[in-house]
């Protein structure tokens, strides 16, 4: 079906390079993600063009329209066309052959028809054309999906599960980042293909699950998802269904989990600590009367957590970050600014991850029953001791103190380790509110904890 009626505003570099291509006698139209994403009023970051020509006679076409031309994939006919700091994918149309590795074709085939081009796309609202003149062209029956918010799969969606399984999960990734239910022929073949995701590289489902947990209805997602993520991330299964009985949650371990994910900061640090933060419960648990018991849970979530994130193969110091959060989200500090200056000078004074850990604190007791309301407010009372600490040029760090190891040397304490021991117990009196952090106030710190032998 063509429709002229939708106008797409096409950015003048896109339209630059259709306009090669089609005074070159080749039919170009957009497809894809940036169609998808302008009917939905989205922003969209990547721009991708079908074309019948080859792509050599694109990069002809495109070059001498004054693109410079990358050949980025010119195995599966794609060159990389830019201008003025901007690129666009163009592509040949092609259909898929079989698949046996489920993950990539055998082989392709350069087709003529753009229909058959749309035919070979995962989801109907991302088999969609445009082209400025001539309009939407929709053969899948993208646009209805796309008004109702559903997201399902071009053709049985068995066999493209099983041709690739890197599809469920931009399936799960799409609910996410667009709020669209799976529809439920697509959400059960999802789950009984879900082994799939085993033959997917640890850094493709480490890349949709990082656009998974920042979607804007990451809750919902991931209530809809967790059958299928259990293939990729099994350690979150006994999550589901996990009773906490106690008055202080509402829901069971995943979807407080969920809740944490959608209301915590939309970072990625942020949304794989909430994640995960809670991910040791189950084996954690044990029953007191009516009540369960979780002491100790972080710790045992972290080990879960860190063979996750080593499996995905994430950089070390991102693990390192997530497993600090992990391992002391429920760690009580009092909205003073002693305790505030304290705990940021545990966190080796990082601000930003100061900041994450209030921002999960709140979420975790926003996703729980009423009795943790005041919760909520200590964590709002902490972001405000940490602004007022922050604008207050507060030390929390040896480096920020008015003294440093030459004054100390100066005092008399040899060279060596000792240093830095009288610095860390003149940073504590300053966190402390004992002295100022005030160079001549500090020296006489120093001398009387010397003099008394309390250090070093
Ligand atoms: P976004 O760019 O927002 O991540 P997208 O849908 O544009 O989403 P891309 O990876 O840019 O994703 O792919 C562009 C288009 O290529 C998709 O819209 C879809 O039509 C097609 N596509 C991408 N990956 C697959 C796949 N694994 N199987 C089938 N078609 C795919
Ligand atoms: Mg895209």
């Amino acid at each position: 079906m063509v429709s002229d009626s939708l106008y797409i505003d096409v950015p003048s570099y896109a339209f630059k390079a259709l306009d090669a291509l089609e005074s070159c006698s080749y039919e170009a139209w957009l497809v894809g993600g940036c169609v998808r994403d302008h009917l939905l009023n989205r922003e969209c970051h990547d721009y991708d063009i079908a074309t019948a020509a080859s792509w050599e006679d694109s990069e002809k076409a495109l070059t001498n329209a004054g693109f410079s031309v990358h050949r980025t994939g010119t195995k599966h006919g794609t060159v990389t066309a830019s201008m003025d700091g901007q690129a666009i994918e163009v592509t040949t149309y092609r259909s898929d052959g079989t698949y046996s590795d489920g993950r990539h074709p055998d082989s392709i085939t350069y087709v003529r028809d753009i229909k058959e081009d749309l035919a070979r796309r995962d989801f109907t609202i991302n088999a969609l054309a445009y082209h400025p003149n001539r309009g939407l062209l929709d053969c899948m029956g993208g646009i209805e999906d796309l008004y109702a918010h559903k997201l399902r799969t071009v053709g049985n969606p068995s066999k493209r599960f099983s041709e690739d399984g890197l599809r469920i999960l931009r399936g799960c990734r799409f609910a996410s980042q667009l709020g669209f239910s799976i529809e439920p022929e697509t959400l059960q073949a999802m789950k009984s293909h879900k082994m799939m995701l085993t033959r997917v590289s640890a850094e493709r489902i480490t890349h949709e699950m990082d656009a998974l947990l920042l979607g804007d209805f990451v809750h919902d997602a991931l209530m809809e998802s967790i059958d299928a993520l259990g293939a990729i991330m099994p350690e979150i299964v006994a999550c589901k269904g996990f009773d906490q009985h106690t008055p202080y949650h509402i829901y069971d371990v995943w979807e407080h989990t969920a809740w944490v994910v959608q209301r915590s900061p939309a970072t990625r640090l942020a949304r794989w600590a909430a994640l995960l933060h809670d991910i040791g419960k189950p084996g954690a648990c044990f029953a007191e009367g009516e009540r369960c018991h979780f002491y100790g849970h972080g710790q045992l979530s972290v080990i879960l957590a860190r063979s996750i994130m080593e499996r995905l193969l994430m950089a070390p110091s991102f693990i390192d970050r997530v497993l600090t959060l992990v391992r002391i989200h429920d760690h009580q500090i009092a909205a003073t600014p002693p305790s505030v200056r304290r705990a940021l000078s545990r966190l080796d004074g990082d601000v930003d991850m100061m900041r994450t850990l209030i921002g999960i604190k709140r979420a975790d007791a926003l996703a729980q029953s009423s009795l943790s309301e005041p919760r909520v407010q200590l964590a709002d009372d902490l972001q405000a001791v940490l602004d007022q600490v922050l604008e207050a040029n507060d030390a929390f760090t040896v480096k920020q103190l008015a003294i440093d190891g030459n004054d100390v040397m100066a005092l008399g304490v040899p060279q060596g380790p000792a240093v830095g021991r009288v610095l860390t117990s003149a940073l504590e009196a300053v966190i402390d509110g004992q002295t100022p952090n005030e160079r001549e106030a500090l020296l006489a710190f120093v001398k009387v904890q010397l003099k008394i032998g309390v250090c070093p």
